[in-house]
């Protein structure tokens, strides 16, 4: 899909409210119509969650493998359109 590979570098900073107003609007469009990265965006949100539950101590490093491997997923995808 086109679009992704950019909405997938921004997603992570969109979780992480650094974006600006028209990059956000961007993303939330794109989301609209693309479940691949709606589900990048879950992942996410459900990730920093954990970790914030699980407080100062650090998140488990099984964690940061599956992080991993869905960007790795989410690139391979991405590149289609480049
Ligand atoms: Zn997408």
């Amino acid at each position: 899909m086109s679009g992704c590979e950019h909405a997938v570098e921004y997603v992570y900073q969109y979780i992480d409210d650094e974006l600006t107003f028209w990059r956000r609007l961007r993303i939330r469009l794109h989301l609209k119509r693309c479940g691949h990265c709606t589900s990048a965006v879950e992942f996410e949100r459900t990730l920093k969650a954990r970790i914030a539950e699980s407080g100062k101590s650090e998140p488990p490093p099984e964690l940061f493998d599956t992080l991993r491997a869905l960007i790795r997923q989410e690139r391979n995808t991405g590149d289609s359109g480049r």
